[in-house]
């Protein structure tokens, strides 16, 4: 168990009424009763730790060794943030590669972040109701 969220096994009405992150419809919308809930971060490496690391192998011409007297330094740090999504089971399976959805949504939160994202009435249809609706 990672213990990153408070309860991994259950999802409350709110987190339910989120839009599938790629066609962005409610994740029954189809009348499915499984979907995703994916929790991803992109990492980019760091050329010159993974070369310092390196260098220390050949020079002591054993990785075992090189990692005790290594300092441990991060090889690959995240880039942008951690981004937790619902995915309905059609776009698990047709939603395409996931770089598409995580620059979907980083366009999605910068649209958000100046102001000129989501202007819809919040008592619109929720994923929530059509979930019930698919059920
Ligand atoms: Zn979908």
């Amino acid at each position: 168990m990672s213990g990153r969220f408070e309860d991994v096994t259950g999802m409350k009405l709110e987190e339910l009424a989120k839009k599938c992150a790629i066609c962005g419809r409610g994740v029954a919308h189809d009348g499915a009763l499984t979907f995703w809930r994916l929790t991803f971060e992109r990492f980019v490496l760091l050329r010159s730790a993974i070369q310092r690391e390196h260098g220390l192998e050949l020079m002591v011409s054993s990785p075992a060794i090189a990692r005790v007297l290594s300092p441990n330094e991060d090889l690959a740090r995240r880039a942008g943030g951690e981004h937790c999504v619902l995915i309905c089971d059609h776009c698990s399976i047709h939603g395409g590669p996931l770089a598409v959805l995580a620059e979907r949504i980083s366009d999605r939160e910068s649209e958000a972040a100046e102001g000129r994202g989501d202007m819809r009435d919040p008592s619109e249809s929720t994923g929530a109701s059509d979930a019930a609706a698919g059920g």
